[in-house]
């Protein structure tokens, strides 16, 4: 494209935008029923499997617990045999984890048993051994405890937590700790998941040097890059960097063309705005298309998503703050879908009290950086960074949330208000 050519598709999509404008859940929707192919599946031994996302629902091959076992270190009863005069039996076998019973309780007898054994046939009740004792090879329990002893305590049976053929997890879960210890616990070794999402990564300005280089009048360092990198990193994504692009209209086509035959999103920051220095829009409206072209939002409101070949596209202004928020906002339940995530993947909001006032009714909403503290009385109270420039990269650090300003709305303090907390957004 010629430049007079760009600058044509740049005012046109500027008047596009400025129709086109969307509330932030009109972009989050748009973005969550935009239709994508999901990554291919692959099978990965349990210890690779951290943080993926699991493409089919897993059923569980064997009943868990998959024996009888005892809970606790005691010794091991038939019901029928609790009440005797004197309490007292013969200890007739020794159990400990891991080694099965040598034959069925002999009934009128008690065994030896420890956290983890098997019980042996005909028992169904463990004591524990604190209120036992244990004289030679014979068992005694004083009365009134042995009246406390419930029929079937201290066993666990099989079965009781899970059958077999039950739906353990959800296809669409990323798997966390705990999601591995269950696969492992049923014996699961491989886990179908889908392979980790390709995101190309490129960072638009012409002013942009990296950390270690020293600042030319006008430079300043490419703090995005660093930023993009370690959000997309801790949601599992793989980054592919294509480094800083010129604020010129080829070279800005040419890095999102291969960004896009490479990735399967590709997220750009800075020069997405619609002034004469940003290419990055009229370059995706070219080599594809922007379905939201303007959010009514503040910081980010210049943010862009569309779609570039097979690939999913979300440019971002480059000012730190904008960018940090319009991914928290807008990319993060763009990966999570790309990915193959279930469930509900708005951001989620607590509700807090303003201690702060806001006196400017804007009709974009905002989203200030926050930090969410407890006051005496345990209520959560918010305060706000006293700049609200999206530029002030160190409010990121002070802050431990955004706090929502709705649109057209004036805040007191004490008011109630949403919190969105970064423990929420940051995976
Ligand atoms: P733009 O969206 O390109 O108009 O950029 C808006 C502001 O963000 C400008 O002050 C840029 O210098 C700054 N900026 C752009 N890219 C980056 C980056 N990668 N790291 C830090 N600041 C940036
Ligand atoms: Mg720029």
């Amino acid at each position: 494209m010629t430049t007079t050519a760009a600058s044509q598709a740049r005012s046109s999509s500027a008047n596009r935008a400025a129709h086109n404008k969307r509330t932030v859940e009109e972009a989050i929707t748009r973005i969550l029923a935009s239709e994508h192919a999901l990554p291919e599946i692959e099978y990965l031994p349990l210890d690779q499997a951290q943080d993926r996302v699991l493409a089919e629902t897993l059923t569980s091959p064997l009943d868990q617990p998959h024996w009888n076992h005892s809970a606790m270190d005691g010794y091991a009863l038939r019901q029928a045999d609790l009440i005797r005069d004197p309490p007292g039996w013969p200890i007739s076998q020794r159990i400990a984890a891991g080694h099965p019973p040598q034959e069925p309780l002999t009934p009128g007898t008690a065994a030896r048993i420890f956290t983890g054994a098997l019980l042996p046939e005909g028992a169904d009740t463990v004591v524990i051994q604190e209120v036992c004792t244990q004289d030679g090879e014979h068992l005694r329990i004083a009365a009134e405890e042995v009246a406390r002893i419930k029929p079937g305590a201290n066993v666990r049976q099989r079965g009781e937590d899970i059958t077999v053929g039950d739906a353990i997890l959800g296809a669409g879960t990323r798997l966390g700790p705990q999601h591995l210890a269950l696969a492992a616990s049923v014996g699961l070794a491989q886990l179908p998941v889908y392979r980790r999402l390709r995101v190309a990564v490129l960072s638009s300005g012409d002013e942009l040097v990296m950390p270690g280089m020293p600042l030319q009048p006008g430079q300043i360092y490419n703090s995005n890059h660093f930023m993009l990198n370690a959000l997309l990193r801790a949601l599992g994504c793989e980054v592919y960097n294509l480094g800083m692009i010129p604020d010129r209209f080829e070279p800005t086509l040419q890095a999102l063309s291969q960004a896009a035959a490479a990735a399967d999103l590709v997220i750009a920051s800075g020069g997405v705005s619609v002034g004469e220095e940003d290419h990055v829009r009229p370059a995706v409206e070219q080599l594809g298309q922007l379905d939201i072209a303007q959010v009514a939002m503040r910081p980010g409101k210049p943010v862009a998503v569309g779609q570039i070949g097979s690939a999913a596209f979300l440019g971002s202004p480059g000012n730190p703050v904008s960018l940090f928020v319009t991914f928290v906002l807008f990319a993060r339940p763009l990966i999570l879908k790309l990915q193959g995530v279930g469930g509900d993947l708005y951001p989620r909001s607590q509700r807090a009290y303003a201690d702060f006032s806001s006196n400017k009714a804007d009709k974009r909403r905002e989203y200030q950086r926050a930090r969410l503290t407890q006051d005496a009385e345990g209520q959560s109270r918010v305060q706000v960074f006293p700049s609200r420039s999206s530029a002030a990269i160190s409010s990121l650090t002070w802050a431990n949330g955004l706090a929502v300003i709705p649109e057209q709305c004036q805040i007191q303090p004490g008011d109630p208000i949403d919190f969105l907390p970064f423990s929420e957004l940051l995976i």
